[in-house]
């Protein structure tokens, strides 16, 4: 009976995921997910999100046993321990989702071709949902992301046999694998964890996802993210799940049900971008951004990644991120404010702000948080002036995402006592830090700063000669910062 080898990475389910099903139609299957040392040591890696992607793997485990199959889990570097399992087992070749999540992760997948080319052994590539192997214009991408939204999802296969013979290591524990639990709360892992929150979203969230969606202490959005991003669920099924509400009698239900069905495309064409613009991890959109050079200091660096900064709505932000792991309440304005702050009011390179929330998120997702990163420090755009999008720290921003302070309370106790009103103004007094800067002088140099960057090229027809480049050595930013990172780039990519 032919063997394949399916390899999991950001594809931790069963349903809706072709390469497990087609390789248990074609007969046995060795299921396998592999603890790679470069991304759990990546600057970038988190603790948190590894913590829940070791739930995943559990869940994932459980449903292949209910299929009769099982996991098979190994650690080290794919290109000597896949083309080995095929060896050892007589396997027939590899089925696997692409992942252009990273630089390193392409990299590592051109060496795994190149690795069974040369022993004559064989891996088949399929596309992920939303993800379209064709470089397109952004209007085009959409009209194919939603086609690709309408395909029928892959059922999860009949029956899975793997050989008995199969070894597998054990599931490893967080410090197995050189983390510590940091105080985040895991929540619990799966595809039938992520269906529940779904389902929950469309019994009582959907009436006010839509109008409140910009409130962090509302908790209007689906939690979804975590699930979404090691795809214990995939999108096309969260897609369909949505698109039966956007026929609902109730107009709030409607509206909502179409926010989120474009907020999860959003999602996907920020990979799209990564797939055939993967500089973004390293790099601004246009040259000009980085070839200046960024201010950096580190203690304010410190004082905003504490919550230290003297902006309520900031620090608060800055210690749910902390506490929490963004997971549910840091939502898309107050990531934008926090975020914000520091490449715009600060001056500071965004990707130092990245990489703060790769290391903190639960959803951390290299493609959406960069590029979301990039585009509010005003580095994605050349033309139009309304993408210099600077948040009021103060005032305006509480008004328009805490207007009750409730976020802000939650995270800074120190303020429960100030009256509402007040929290946008300087709060010296009540024993909270004094405002680390002056908005509008900060803001109207960031205004210049951008302005005379973009003049360079603004009227251009022709804009592909100011993007920015890949790097010769595309080494993680920051790696010389992180000394457990030490050997990832030499001994990965050369
Ligand atoms: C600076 C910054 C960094 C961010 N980093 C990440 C990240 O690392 N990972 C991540 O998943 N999201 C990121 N976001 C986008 C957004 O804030 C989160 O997707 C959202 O808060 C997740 O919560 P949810 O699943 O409850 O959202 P919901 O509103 O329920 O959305 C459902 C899904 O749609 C997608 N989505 C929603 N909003 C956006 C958006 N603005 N951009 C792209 N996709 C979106 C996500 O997959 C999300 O899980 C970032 C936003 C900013 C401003």
């Amino acid at each position: 009976m032919p063997l394949t080898v399916v390899w999991f990475r950001q594809d931790l389910r069963i349903y809706d995921c072709e390469p497990l099903l087609r390789a248990s139609r074609r007969g046995q299957v060795i299921p396998i997910y592999i603890f790679e040392r470069s991304l759990l040591h990546h600057p970038e890696a988190c603790s948190a999100q590894i913590a829940f992607t070791l739930d995943c793997l559990k869940a994932l485990d459980i449903d292949l046993q209910k299929l009769g199959g099982r996991l098979i889990l190994r650690s080290g570097n794919p290109i000597e321990i896949l083309p080995n399992l095929i060896a050892e087992t007589q396997a027939e070749g590899i089925y696997a989702h692409t992942d252009c999540d990273r630089i390193y992760c392409r990299v590592r997948d051109a060496k795994i071709n190149a690795a069974l080319t040369e022993r004559q052994m064989k891996i088949r590539w399929f596309e992920p949902s939303a993800s379209i192997d064709e470089l397109s214009a952004y209007p085009k991408y959409r009209e194919k992301w939603y086609e690709d939204m309408n395909e029928a999802i892959a059922p999860p296969p009949q029956r899975i046999v793997v050989p008995d013979n199969v070894a597998s290591e054990k599931i490893p524990t967080l410090e197995e694998l050189g983390h510590q639990r940091d105080g985040k709360i895991i929540p619990e892992g799966g595809t039938e964890p992520a269906r529940s929150l779904l389902r929950e979203f469309f019994d009582n969230k959907a009436e006010s996802y839509y109008w409140r969606l910009s409130y962090p202490s509302a908790e209007a959005t689906t939690g979804l993210s975590p699930y979404i991003k090691v795809g214990a669920i995939s999108i096309r099924e969260c897609v369909q799940f949505a698109k039966a509400f956007t026929k609902d009698p109730d107009f709030r239900i409607r509206r909502s049900s179409q926010q989120l069905i474009s907020r999860l495309r959003w999602g996907s064409g920020f990979h799209q971008r990564f797939r055939y613009m993967p500089q973004l991890e390293l790099r601004s959109l246009y040259a000009i951004f980085d070839d200046e050079g960024w201010e950096f200091d580190l203690a304010l660096y410190q004082q905003w990644q504490q919550g230290l900064t003297g902006f309520p709505i900031v620090d608060a932000a800055a210690r749910c991120l902390l506490a929490t792991g963004g997971w549910k309440e840091l939502n898309f304005r107050s990531r934008a404010i926090y975020s914000s702050f520091l490449s715009n009011l600060l001056g500071m390179d965004w990707r130092y702000g990245a990489l703060h929330f790769m290391q903190h998120l639960l959803d951390g997702d290299c493609a959406i948080d960069h590029y979301q990163w990039a585009m509010q420090a005003g580095v994605t755009h050349c033309v139009d002036k309304s993408w210099t999008r600077i948040y009021n720290p103060g005032e305006v921003a509480i008004a328009r995402c805490d207007p009750e302070g409730k976020f802000i309370k939650r995270w800074l106790p120190e303020l429960s006592e100030v009256p509402t009103e007040k929290l946008g103004g300087n709060l010296q007094i009540f024993g909270y830090p004094a405002p680390m800067l002056d908005y509008k002088q900060a803001r109207q140099k960031r205004v210049k700063q951008l302005e005379r960057q973009r003049s360079g090229f603004r009227n251009q027809e022709n804009v592909l000669p100011y993007l920015a480049r890949m790097p010769e050595f595309p080494i993680p930013f920051a790696r010389q910062d992180f000394s457990e990172g030490a050997d990832w780039f030499s001994d990965r990519i050369q």
